[in-house]
């Protein structure tokens, strides 16, 4: 384990040469009709490797103002990219998605360099980020309405689907391009335009994939991009004024419930994709090899930092101990350090902020009586890092039991009858994603219907893909992104009345 060593330590001595050319390819400015533009004073804000803490490049800072440009911008591009033909749309949508993979090196190393992700996460969410212009080209031709005939006969109903209009997106910095493009690919694809803002943290990514979509041809003012450290300021801008039609934000309940707020004076529509406690239940049946493997995808993905993450780990008493014991060999066995260092499985948190929250939950714990298998303490030295960790006899009443960790924290405790499992995963505000491993038939299709939660993972440790509605019950959300069920977020229906001809 050695999380200083960073980029420039690369053994091949190329990294740091394509880190330079990488980051002086990336637009810096504001996109606003079409055009790359500084923001209002010239203001910046500077975007930093998590991995060394020291500043990548300094970037545009919207104001306000510069919001409602790039609103009126997308008001004005909406007219004619609602009258594309759906078949251009998906052809703009499936030459990005080629774009995308083409430049797949670039864009998983710009994840890892202002998120913090190992690079072989971040070629799985080029690919997996990709797979949403690829499903949303198909969807964009098959956006289809209904005739039918009254009851009485005497008339006819005409169902047909419309975009919405301009579209508002806000943006997590967990996972940069996917979550971006599970919400661009779609309002494209509906004929909707858009004003992206990407998380502070991480807007890098955005912005070069906003690039690749005018390098294929999208039309100017149709997506506009405003980086800026002034989110709350921004989206009110943008959400008191009439020309925004509909919401799409992922990020926290508390930062979710506030946007519908402020989105209900204007009636918008609103998806929102919001905070999650995974529960990952392993019930006595349970095949030991699959739930191992799926318990280190399920909370170690991302380092731990996904609304998907396994929260709560829940084993069935017969099996704690053993489980226990496998996981925390494979833990001990993580390698930590920068993203870029081949071999590594733990990169750093986002910011210190997220290093103290993992402590301060892991300090509670044991407070309380859980013990520290491996791991424990946040790493000394440069960039943020955490060790990678099991706590075991987690009590009820330890503060990660409610709370989202967002870290490299894996926290098990145990249940002995199925009802017990289901009242514990149940015993949330959040339902975004339930984990069961179980190889009883009836005891799965069980969980199917007593589960609170938006997805499930039946045997498997990670859900998300482009063509499944992804999305929570309960304050995790509200709306669904992919799938056939994502396009529809970017639509509304118009009904028309016809007389008997
Ligand atoms: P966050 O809520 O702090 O920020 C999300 C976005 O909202 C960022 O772009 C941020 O700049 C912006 N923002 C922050 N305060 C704002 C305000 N007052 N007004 C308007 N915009 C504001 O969340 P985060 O820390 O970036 O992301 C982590 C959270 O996102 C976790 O809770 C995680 O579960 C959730 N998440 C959910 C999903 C999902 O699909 N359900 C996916 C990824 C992340």
């Amino acid at each position: 384990m050695n999380p200083t060593q960073t980029s420039a330590t690369d053994p091949q001595g190329s990294l740091a040469a394509r880190t330079v050319a990488l980051l002086g390819r990336v637009p810096d400015g504001l996109l606003i009709d079409g055009v790359w533009r500084p923001a209002e004073g010239d203001r910046t804000f500077t975007v930093s490797d998590p991995a060394t803490g020291l500043p990548l490049v300094r970037i545009a800072d919207a104001s306000p103002r510069d919001a409602l440009d790039a609103l009126a911008s997308a008001d004005r591009a909406f007219p004619a990219w609602a009258r594309v033909a759906p078949r251009e749309r998906a052809e703009l949508l499936r030459a990005a998605f080629e774009e995308l993979q083409r430049r797949r090196d670039e864009f998983a190393l710009l994840m890892t360099l202002e998120m913090g992700k190992p690079l072989q996460e971040s070629f799985g969410e080029v690919a997996y980020g990709g797979e949403f212009l690829r499903w949303f080209s198909e969807e964009a031709v098959r956006i289809q309405g209904r005739y039918g005939i009254t009851p009485e006969g005497t008339g006819r109903v005409v169902v047909s689907q419309h975009p919405v209009g301009p579209c508002y997106l806000i943006t997590p910095w967990n996972f940069p391009l996917a979550m971006a493009t599970r919400k661009i690919a779609p309002a494209l694809a509906a004929g909707c335009t858009v004003v992206v803002k990407p998380a502070s943290l991480t807007p890098l990514t955005t912005s070069l994939f906003a690039q690749v979509l005018l390098d294929v041809g999208v039309p100017a003012g149709v997506v506009n991009v405003v980086p800026s450290t002034k989110s709350g300021p921004v989206s009110a801008a943008i959400l008191d004024d009439p020309r925004v039609r509909k919401l799409s934000f992922t990020g926290s309940t508390p930062v979710g419930r506030d946007l519908l707020a402020r989105a209900a004076p204007g009636v918008l529509r609103t998806s929102m994709e919001l905070g999650g406690n995974a529960p990952f239940l392993v019930f006595a049946d349970a095949d030991l090899d699959a739930a191992v493997a799926g318990a280190l995808t399920a909370k170690f993905r991302n380092i731990g930092q996904a609304c998907t993450a396994a929260n709560r780990f829940f084993v069935h008493a017969s099996l704690v101990e053993e489980f226990t014991a496998r996981v925390t060999e494979a833990v001990a066995a993580f390698e930590t350090g920068a993203g870029t260092q081949p071999g590594v499985t733990i990169g750093p948190l986002i910011d210190s902020r997220a290093v103290a929250k993992s402590e301060e939950l892991v300090a509670d714990a044991v407070a309380r009586g859980a013990t520290v298998r491996t791991g424990g303490h946040a790493v000394e030295g440069p960039g943020s890092f955490f060790e990678a960790t099991v706590l075991a006899d987690v009590p009820a009443d330890a503060a990660l039991m409610r709370e989202e960790i967002f870290g490299p924290v894996l926290a098990i405790t145990t249940f002995e009858s199925e009802d017990e499992a289901v009242r514990l995963a149940n015993d949330t505000e959040y339902g975004l994603v339930s984990y069961v491993y179980t190889r009883d038939l009836a005891r799965a299709q069980r969980m199917i219907e007593r589960l609170a939660t938006g997805m499930m993972g039946l045997n498997v440790g990670v859900v998300s893909n482009a063509a499944a509605p992804f999305g929570g019950w309960k304050e995790s959300g509200l709306g669904r992104e992919g799938g056939p069920e994502g396009i529809r977020e970017y639509l509304q229906t118009k009904y028309t009345l016809t007389p008997d001809p």
